[in-house]
């Protein structure tokens, strides 16, 4: 019986010690699988592309909505592979704050960012206040 109540309490004891490093430890393989996901997707996406042969056959009638169909699909997945690059370029970054010992620090104003801000969302490089100052920013241009 006592073992077990000795393990439990040495964890407590180490927990606090490196709580800060572990959430962080956490955090990096969040982003890391977050960005092997990311690019496995751009790969599909960029694989799902058809070539512009192929793209000519069909119907000949309705070849204008066709067209117009084939213009959306490839908006669409022009606008998703960029966010899909944005978000890969922004993870690389935190990866890299990790590397510069930087991590959990707003890009902006170097104050720590609020441990549950990373927790919700592990890839935040800007604490809230300058988050909010950057959206009203970006919203007067
Ligand atoms: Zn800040």
């Amino acid at each position: 019986m006592g073992r077990a109540e000795t393990v439990m309490s040495n964890l407590t004891g180490e927990q606090e010690e490196a709580g800060v490093t572990t959430q962080f430890n956490l955090l990096r393989s969040r982003l890391e699988s977050e960005q092997k996901r990311l690019i496995g997707e751009l790969e599909q996406l960029k694989a799902s592309v058809r070539p512009a042969n192929e793209r000519r056959e069909g119907s000949p009638f309705g070849k204008r909505e066709e067209e117009a169909t084939e213009t959306l699909e490839l908006e669409t997945r022009l606008a998703l592979e960029k966010r899909i690059i944005d978000q890969l370029a922004e993870i690389e970054h935190t990866l890299s704050k990790f590397e510069n010992g930087t991590y959990g620090l707003c890009d902006s104003c170097g104050q720590p960012i609020d441990p549950a801000r990373l927790e919700a969302l592990p890839q935040a490089n800007l604490c809230l206040s300058c988050k909010a100052s950057q959206a009203k920013n970006a919203k007067s241009r």
